[in-house]
């Protein structure tokens, strides 16, 4: 009875319409071919393929798991998986935003998100294998050389898929604590040894051969992130036909048995076990690796945040259908024979509302953050370039921490909207819930996440970056109160007020400050609080903007779409974004109260 999935295409057209300017894109430099009547049809098709072939392998995929043989270290993917693979790279999906040079179709990253959104919601354990390999690939094509051509144009067909290797057991949060050893050979490759763990997607048989990216430090690197360098380590080396050749010297020595995600193998890999090492090739200069790093984590930790919007939207659409087949209790003055289905109830409604207005309002900030990563690298103007880079780097951590928990909270009402079945596997929410959990934690965890907004993005341009987006956030909250919820204003601008508060508050107390463990101290509650009120500022913007449309006869929505735009709107500025001023304590308290009772204390006994 697990629910099935439809793809949320008008919201999505609304926002790449109404809120971010995809029109606008497809008239900068090499984007041409991207016009919203092409990418709207993509997008069409994307989510019934999504939706036909991998929203029912999700289930299988839970129940079955990924297996490892010890015998051999393979890794065998749940039934139907590779076949979906197989289609998936034929019809050439996976290459749709990558760079043309390497044969990639040259898509802006907003249709990336877009799609990353689709095939996330449909199945979350296989949308892993595309996003890691999404993130080598960037890395390649930022950083790599003409020699690594044939590792690039294989990852982009889909032929091979990449991962990334960071994690060692001592070496989680602390990447720069690795010890993963390259030692360079007389060839001019390098051989590595060393053990990673839980890599995503380190093995499998959806394709024949897999490309890892491993960081290693080599024999004269110095501590810390600034003597790491990052390794292509491929499973089998190519030939010069492109094809695999000799196997390499890594493998897979075990999977986890973890709580969600089975389908996604979680391996620890051992490289150089039998000899002198794996056989891996430097990408650009020794010791830089981390820098390189940083190119593919931003896109990264978007996509993780896509996840909590993903997964969160394919819950909400069980607990909805759930809320409208289920008959139990009345509502005040019915009859004792009567009943009503549970979405009559008004905690149901809340509850409902809760996951509209807050899917509504990740999408809204995730696709903004995909618009900016565009306009960062496509925009003709130097200047606007740089600008949209800052409006990157200041969303990105609060794309990824703000949506990841709030998939993991949205999930929850989900399991709650079902009752006693949500807490039954067969329901399918509770899967929802399990596989979600993870987002929180990988790609940098939002406590990490947390500390880059608050110790990295707030400062930069001494604030400007960060005042300007809150002035836009203010203008945005005045011009409510002639939009077609006035109630929008006062919520939204006291807000703003709110977080402009807090801002300033963490830039006195921050790196530069006066003791920055205070503003640490305040980081988490200070994201939670700045993506409430982004959420409220770009919901306010598509009111605003459902209002012209509704007044204009709808130009081809539904008008009772755009209404409901309108009232998730105006439930997300009165009973949502309250929540931001009520944090502002926490910001600013300051460390004391949390060192104020030993570790050995912290016991009841
Ligand atoms: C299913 C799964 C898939 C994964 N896939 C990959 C992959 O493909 N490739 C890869 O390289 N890694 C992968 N990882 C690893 C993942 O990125 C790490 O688990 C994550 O970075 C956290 O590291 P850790 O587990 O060592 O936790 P720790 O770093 O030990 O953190 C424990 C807690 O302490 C907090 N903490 C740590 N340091 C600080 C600090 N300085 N300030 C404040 N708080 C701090 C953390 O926020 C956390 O709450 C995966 C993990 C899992 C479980």
């Amino acid at each position: 009875m697990a629910a099935g999935y439809t793809p949320p295409l008008q919201d999505i057209r609304f926002v790449l319409d109404h809120l971010v300017d995809l029109e606008g894109l497809s008239k900068l430099p090499d984007l041409g071919h991207a016009d919203p009547a092409t990418v709207h049809g993509l997008l069409e098709e994307y989510g019934r393929f999504t939706a036909e072939v991998f929203a029912p392998l999700d289930r299988i995929g839970d129940l079955q798991g990924s297996r490892f043989d010890p015998s051999t270290g393979n890794v065998t993917t749940p039934d139907g998986f590779r076949d979906a693979w197989q289609r998936y790279a034929d019809a050439g999906w996976g290459s749709v935003p990558f760079d043309p040079e390497h044969g990639g179709g040259g898509f802006p990253w907003l249709v990336a998100v877009a799609m990353q959104e689709l095939l996330c919601s449909a199945s979350m354990a296989f949308s892993l294998c595309p996003l890691l390999n999404q993130s080598a690939v960037e890395m390649l094509t930022a950083w790599g050389g003409e020699e690594h051509e044939v590792f690039l144009r294989k990852m982009i067909s889909g032929e091979w898929t990449g991962t990334m290797n960071l994690t060692e057991s001592d070496a989680g949060s602390d990447v720069g604590a690795l010890r993963a050893k390259a030692f360079p050979a007389d060839d001019g490759t390098w051989r590595i040894k060393g053990q990673k763990i839980f890599i995503t997607y380190g093995e499998h048989d959806l394709t024949e051969n897999i490309v890892h990216l491993v960081l290693a430090r080599t024999p004269d690197a110095g501590p810390g992130t600034k003597g790491i360098s990052c390794f292509i380590v491929p499973k089998f080396l190519a030939r010069s036909d492109g094809s695999p050749g000799e196997r390499n010297d890594v493998k897979c020595v075990s999977i986890e048995h973890k709580l969600g995600i089975h389908a996604s193998p979680t391996c620890v890999m051992a490289f150089g076990d039998d000899g002198e090492g794996a056989v891996g090739y430097l990408i650009g200069d020794a010791n830089a690796g981390m820098r390189y790093m940083f190119t593919m984590m931003n896109n990264a930790r978007l996509s993780v945040g896509l996840q909590g919007l993903s997964v969160a939207e394919r819950a909400y659409q069980a607990a909805l259908a759930y809320a409208q087949e289920r008959h139990q209790g009345r509502r005040p003055g019915q009859r004792a024979n009567e009943t009503v289905a549970i979405i009559e109830h008004p905690d149901v409604r809340r509850m409902l509302l809760t996951q509209r207005a807050s899917i509504e309002a990740m999408r809204a900030l995730l696709y903004l953050n995909g618009w900016a990563i565009d306009m960062a690298r496509h925009h003709a103007d130097a200047a606007e370039r740089a600008r949209r880079q800052e409006l990157v780097e200041l969303l990105t951590p609060v794309s990824k921490a703000w949506c990841s928990d709030l998939g993991n909270e949205l999930t929850s009402l989900a399991v709650q909207v079902h009752g006693g079945m949500g807490y039954v596997e067969e329901a399918g929410v509770a899967q929802q819930y399990r596989d979600i959990r993870i987002a929180a934690i990988y790609e940098g965890t939002n406590g990490i996440q947390a500390i880059d907004l608050v110790t990295r993005k707030l400062p930069i341009r001494e604030g400007a970056a960060v005042r300007e987006l809150i002035e836009r956030m203010r203008r945005e909250a005045a011009q409510a109160a002639d939009g077609p919820a006035p109630s929008i204003e006062p919520a939204l601008a006291d807000a703003v007020d709110a977080v402009s508060e807090a801002t300033e508050w963490l830039l006195a107390h921050g790196a530069a400050g006066r003791d920055p463990v205070d503003a640490l101290a305040g980081a988490t509650p200070f994201l939670r609080m700045f993506g409430t009120v982004i959420g409220g500022y770009l919901l306010a913007h598509q009111a605003a903007a459902a209002g012209r449309l509704l007044d204009a006869g709808g130009n081809g929505y539904d008008n009772d779409f755009l209404r409901a735009k309108v009232s998730t709107a105006k439930f997300y500025a009165e009973q949502l974004l309250p929540q931001a001023r009520g944090l502002l304590g926490a910001v600013v308290a300051g460390q004391g109260d949390l060192y104020a009772v030993e570790p050995k204390y912290l016991t009841g006994a």
